[in-house]
C-alpha cells in the first residue's frame, strides 16, 4: 500500500465513532454496507472491534437528501460538458476526406509510362500497343504521358512495382 498516492476519485465514506475510544473514523460506504449485509464487525483505527449497524432512518433521509444533491450535481456538469461538446463538435476535424488520386511527380509519372511500356504487347518490330485506346504506337512511353497521364495516375502504385 502506498500511502502517498492521492488521487481525485470520490469515495462514499460512513462516519463512524467508535463506542470504546470515541474516535471518529471513514469507512467507504460499499465495505459498511458489505458488513451490515453479512453481519460482520468494523474495527476503528485502535482496533476496537463493533457490530456494523444498519443506518438509522434519519441517517437514511441525510443520505439520501446528499445523494440527490449528488445527481443534481453531476447532471449541471453533464449538462455542461455537453454545451461544450456542441460547441466543440463542428471545430473538429472531420473523418478523413475521399482518398483522391496524389498528384504524382513528373519523374514518377515517366517511370510509370516506362513500366506500361515495357509491358504493353507489340504489333510488329517497334510499335506496342496503348492500353488505353487499344492502337498500336510506336514511342509507346511518350505517347502515355502525353495522352494518359490521368488515368495513370490514378492507378495503384504497387502495379508499377518491378518485380
Ligand atoms: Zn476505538
Ligand atoms: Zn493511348
Amino acid at each position: 500500500m502506498n500511502d502517498q498516492t492521492t488521487t481525485d476519485a470520490a469515495i462514499r465514506l460512513r462516519i463512524l465513532t467508535c463506542p470504546t475510544c470515541g474516535v471518529a473514523f471513514g469507512v467507504p460506504a460499499a465495505l459498511h454496507a458489505a458488513a451490515v449485509s453479512k453481519g460482520a464487525s468494523i474495527f476503528c483505527p485502535s482496533g476496537h472491534s463493533q457490530p456494523a449497524r444498519p443506518e438509522r432512518p434519519e441517517e437514511l433521509l441525510q443520505q439520501n437528501f446528499l445523494l440527490l444533491e449528488e445527481v443534481a450535481t453531476l447532471r449541471f456538469h453533464m449538462d455542461n460538458a455537453e454545451r461544450e461538446l456542441a460547441i466543440l463538435r463542428p471545430l473538429a476535424p472531420t473523418a478523413s476526406p475521399p482518398a483522391e488520386p496524389v498528384p504524382l511527380t513528373p519523374a514518377e509519372l515517366k517511370h510509370r509510362c516506362k513500366v506500361l511500356a515495357l509491358r504493353a504487347g507489340h504489333s510488329g518490330p517497334t510499335k506496342k500497343i496503348c492500353r488505353f485506346c487499344v492502337k498500336a504506337l510506336g514511342e509507346l512511353d511518350v505517347h502515355l504521358l502525353r495522352n494518359h497521364a490521368k488515368e495513370i495516375e490514378s492507378m495503384p502504385a504497387s502495379i508499377f512495382v518491378l518485380p
